[in-house]
């Protein structure tokens, strides 16, 4: 039985992209190649990439607004590290929201002075910050769209003079923004866009070359975008896949259209969380994530019956991180409606059991 996949990440995907993917590696393009042993500097394959460079361009409104696509590996991880060699000369300022943000800022300390400019920390990183200055001097300001971990989302995104760095690894392509208000994204793909293995970042070109350092050349945007994000091997299937989902995303409806579906997901939890006095949510309310919803049981003593039905119930992915503990429910954009009824169906049964 197909399983309702609410894990956080790697995670579902379309399955859709699971049947062709599989494909590809028998017969790729009716080569009478596997993908995974052709050359990565193959006809077939440099139209791979760049279709999904164009491609994750086109589905955030960004093309031809002077931003390059690039396809690294490293995960989100290695940029926490790169956005500072490439960007911070003297000063950056971080907004620390939560593991990943903390992460970023630990990075980034090695290269220069980092301000955090406000943190929820206090309160186990349940909301967003929303009144911080940013100082004048700082190279950019750094944020993160959605924590992953701790389930909340910013809304809305200060307005900046300096370069705005984002980590939208686990909301990318979920939502629609004006996203040519961001100078560099960057996104692991397991979360919303592909499969575990490559990143997508997203640059603004004329903010590089800003700084005096000499960079190395793997850790150098600049060398990425110059050789068409194919510097070296890059992860091959790791991209197909990528390319695969994002192409199921625009024969979908884009951006706009996955946006809708999840904010109906995330309403039928949420009202369900909100209205069941066996659980509460983690988060300030008008800071929920639409991905990551996190709530706990009011009463512990039902944990082991709960696990134990949704289980059952063919549920998978559903333990919170244990920096929250209780539930979290990944709604990333290939999950159903149907599935997350499921849970719904499962709190509301719960309820009436106890
Ligand atoms: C998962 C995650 C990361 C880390 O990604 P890796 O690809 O494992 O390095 C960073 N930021 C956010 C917001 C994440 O959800």
């Amino acid at each position: 039985m197909k399983k309702h996949n609410f894990s956080a990440g790697p995670c579902i995907l379309p399955q859709e992209v699971f049947k062709e993917a599989s494909q590809a590696i028998l017969d790729f393009n009716n080569s009478g190649l596997s993908i995974l042993e052709i050359s990565h500097r193959s006809a077939d394959f440099v139209s791979v990439m760049e279709e999904a460079r164009m491609l994750a361009l086109d589905l955030l409104g960004l093309k031809d607004k002077g931003y390059k696509a690039l396809f690294l590996q490293g995960g989100a991880s290695t940029q926490f590290l790169m956005v500072a060699y490439n960007l911070l000369e003297k000063k950056a300022a971080y907004l620390n929201t939560g593991t990943w943000s903390s992460k970023a800022i630990k990075e980034a300390k090695l290269f220069g002075e980092v301000v955090e400019v406000a943190t929820s920390k206090d309160k186990n990183f349940s909301y967003i910050p929303k009144s911080y200055s940013i100082p004048q001097d700082a190279d950019y300001f750094h944020c993160t769209s959605n924590n992953t971990i701790f389930g909340t989302q910013i809304k809305e995104f200060p307005s900046v003079s300096k370069p705005l760095v984002c980590d939208m690894s686990s909301d990318i392509f979920s939502r629609e923004m004006d996203f040519s208000k961001f100078d560099l994204i960057y996104a692991g793909a397991q979360k919303n866009m592909g499969p575990a293995g490559t990143t997508l970042v997203i640059i603004q070109e004329e903010i590089l070359g800003k700084v005096s350092r000499e960079i190395p050349s793997m850790m150098d945007y600049a060398t990425h975008i110059s050789k068409d994000s194919m510097f070296n091997t890059p992860s091959v299937y790791a991209v197909y896949v990528s390319l695969l989902t994002l192409r199921w995303i625009k024969a979908n409806g884009g951006v706009r259209a996955m946006e809708e579906r999840n904010n109906k997901k995330a309403e039928i939890l949420y009202n369900e969380i909100d209205r069941n006095p066996l659980f509460k949510g983690f988060a300030a309310k008008e800071d929920r994530s639409a991905m990551n919803a996190t709530f706990n049981l009011t009463n512990e003593k039902h944990k082991e019956v709960f696990d134990k039905m949704w289980k059952d119930a063919g549920v998978n992915g559903l333990n919170g991180h244990r920096s929250v503990g209780g539930y979290r429910a990944s709604m990333y954009n290939a999950l159903s409606l149907e599935s997350v009824e499921v849970v719904v169906d499962l709190m509301q049964e719960l309820e009436k059991k106890v």
